[in-house]
Parts: C-alpha cells; structure tokens; sequence
C-alpha cells in the first residue's frame, strides 16, 4: 500500500530530531545522577588508587628537582656566555621562562594537588587552630621556593633576575611589591584556600 498523504509522522528527520531530542534529555538526567564528589571522596570510594597515587607524586617530585636543576644549568650557561646584547639576554630568559619555567609552576600545582589529596583524612575537620596557624607561618620559606642568598625568583610577577627577599621566614618581592608569609605565599602561588594552604603547611 503506498502513502500518499506526507505527514510528520512519517517524515525520517522527524523522528531523528525526536529521538535526539530524547538522547540529549537522557544525558542531562545521567549527569545529574553523577554524584558530585570531592577527589578525596573518589578516594574514599576507591582506596586501591592511592597506591598509585604515591608512586606517581614520588615521581612527579624527582621530575620537580630534575627540572629546576635544568633550569639552574640553563640560566648558568646563559649568563657565562655574557652576552651584552640585551635583546638576545631577554629572547634567551625569555625561552627559558616559557618552556621551563611555566612547566615547573605546573607540575608544583600537580604535587601540592597530590599532596593534598593524599594528606590524612584527619586534618580535613573544622579546627585549624592558632598553634596551626603558627606552625604553618614557620613552615621554611626555603622548601616553597629556591631560595639562594635569601632571594629567589618573584613567582608573582615575570622575574628576570631574582628579586623575591626572604626574612624572618617572610616574602617582599622587590619588583612587584607582593609581600606575605607562608600561608599568604602558598594561597596565592597555588590558589589554594586558607584551610588548604594551613593543611599543607602542618
Ligand atoms: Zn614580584
């Protein structure tokens, strides 16, 4: 029997945009029935990660080391060669900062994420105390950043020659005026929170 009347119904389109329509519908209510949870909680969920987990910030830590004493040896290199142009000295740090530097802010974000995420559940409760807070304010400016003669490279601004003092276990950059204690640095170098920051410091 052949169909003379062209209805919706029985227009091919018709249907795909109706089963789309279904599909796309299906998807938003599975995503919603995700349920939102922490990294730590997923954790909790699956402890047989945390193995792995370790071994790869034991890695990502010897990486860490790898990378900044490349880019001491970089900087070394550059500044033996003594070069007079300053153009050629910017291009040159300029190198440097890109592909070394930003790899390293990186890669010092992934270990202190790991860090946090395998940190002891107990810390995770609503009691940071003073003596926290004092303890996290003593924590050695020197393990944050590379410190060398008390000044290390501003990781607040683009740092040419280090220009970031360190005293009484206290930041002052030089260039762009930042300054702060281990808490401040750590909140504003990983953009973590307070509670995150004293976590990791203690
Ligand atoms: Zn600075």
């Amino acid at each position: 029997m052949k169909k003379t009347k062209k209805q919706t119904y029985h227009n091919k389109e018709y249907y795909q945009e109706l089963y789309d329509d279904e599909l796309q519908r299906l998807e938003r209510q599975w995503k919603l029935s995700i349920p939102k949870l922490t990294n730590k909680e997923w954790l909790a969920i699956f402890p047989e990660a945390r193995p792995n987990l370790e071994v790869r910030l034991k890695e990502m830590k010897k990486e860490y080391k790898t990378l900044i004493s490349e880019i001491e040896k970089d900087l070394k290199d550059l500044y033996e060669k003594d070069i007079k142009d300053d153009f050629s000295r910017w291009f040159c740090e300029e190198i440097i900062r890109t592909w070394k530097g930003e790899a390293l802010n990186e890669m010092s974000k992934k270990i202190v994420g790991l860090r946090l995420l395998l940190s002891p559940e107990k810390k995770v409760v609503n009691s940071i105390t003073n003596s926290m807070v004092e303890q996290a304010k003593q924590y050695p400016f020197e393990n944050l950043i590379q410190v060398k003669n008390n000044f290390a490279l501003c990781p607040f601004h683009n740092d040419k020659r280090p220009s970031f003092h360190i005293k009484d276990n206290k930041g002052r950059c030089f260039g762009c005026g930042w300054h702060g204690d281990t808490i401040q640095f750590l909140m504003d170098k990983e953009d973590l929170s307070f509670r995150e920051a004293i976590e990791y410091l203690t």
